[in-house]
């Protein structure tokens, strides 16, 4: 079954409209990247999903059930990391975390042992007696994740978790968000960094003016949509390119031959291989990589953070 079903979602706040027929499935266990520009609708998704924002057209369903006729039992399934700061300024972290566990009804002396846990584990122990306007950017951020999971929910979901975090931070949360993974929850990322999308989810939906353009693994995507370079620098000019490389694409230059593919592991040992059977002289190979940032340009004509 999937952990979350999204149809033909449509929303409109008096005259933009957000989103114009999204549709997402998103298999249970998977980790999957929401990936798109300011704008494109990804937290208007997310907060129709959660039932903070109303659709006005399509389906949201959470382990097959829907979202607004069956909310008590759908929020109870997911953990959400919002992008906006909580605006709880009074208590200290571990009482925020305890008045959450109470808000899903979980029995005290368990809510006092998961927000132990969590506490430990996101690294927040020391400042369990803190308020929230005493914390580092990053500790926020970690808190918010903590709160997202004091129920211990099958779903997360994290918006823009890293936006504005330090590259360490990053890293360490990338490091936490695989191991969550690794325990079987299923994980909805929403980001607008193409390279956290492309280390830590199975699948992508790219979204752009409120519709889902393509989706895929980032692996897949990147082979569908986007085509890498290999320049090979020849040590003398070879004549006679034409009769060896015809099944390739490439231009040449005296010394320069430059490939496009869409298969560069497996073109570059067979080019290399005709060339040097040819007696052509190998001097350097040079490649440039494409990555999502190529496929998202390819689709929609502008950079991700534009
Ligand atoms: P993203 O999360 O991808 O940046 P959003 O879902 O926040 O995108 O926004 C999608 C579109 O809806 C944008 O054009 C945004 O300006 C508009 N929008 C979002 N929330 C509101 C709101 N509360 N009122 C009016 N317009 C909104």
């Amino acid at each position: 079954m999937d952990a979350i079903t999204i149809k033909d979602l449509r929303k409109s706040y008096s005259g933009t409209v957000a989103l114009k027929g999204v549709d997402i499935s998103i298999r249970e266990g998977e980790f999957f990247g929401l990936l798109g520009p300011n704008g494109a609708g990804k937290t208007t998704t997310i907060n129709i999903l959660t039932g903070l924002v109303r659709k006005d057209a399509g389906e949201t369903k959470v382990f097959g059930s829907d979202t607004v006729t069956d909310f008590r039992f759908t929020r109870r399934q997911v953990g959400i990391s919002a992008q906006e700061f909580t605006q709880d300024w009074f208590f200290p972290l571990d009482k925020l975390l305890l008045f959450q566990a109470g808000y899903y009804g979980i029995k005290s002396a368990d809510a006092i042992d998961r927000v132990e846990a969590l506490l430990d584990r996101l690294g927040l122990k020391e400042k369990r007696n803190a308020r929230i306007r005493q914390l580092s950017g990053g500790m926020k951020r970690r808190f918010q994740i903590a709160k997202a999971l004091v129920h211990d929910p099958k779903i997360l979901i994290l918006d823009e978790p890293t936006a504005g975090v330090d590259v360490e931070l990053r890293h360490e949360l990338w490091r936490f968000f695989s191991e969550l993974h690794n325990e079987g929850k299923t994980i909805l990322l929403t980001t607008h960094y193409i390279e956290e999308a492309e280390m830590l989810c199975d699948k992508v939906a790219i979204i752009d003016s409120g519709k889902v353009v393509t989706e895929g693994s980032p692996k897949e995507l990147i082979g569908k949509d986007a085509t890498s370079g290999i320049t090979i620098f020849l040590s003398e000019s070879f004549q006679g390119l034409e009769s060896i490389l015809h099944d390739y694409m490439y231009t040449d230059d005296d010394k320069r031959i430059h490939f496009s593919t869409k298969d560069p592991e497996g073109d570059m040992p067979k080019i290399i291989r005709i060339l040097s059977e040819s007696g052509a002289h190998i001097q350097r190979i040079e490649t440039d990589k494409s990555s999502l940032e190529d496929v998202f340009l390819n689709l929609t004509g502008k950079g991700i953070n534009k």
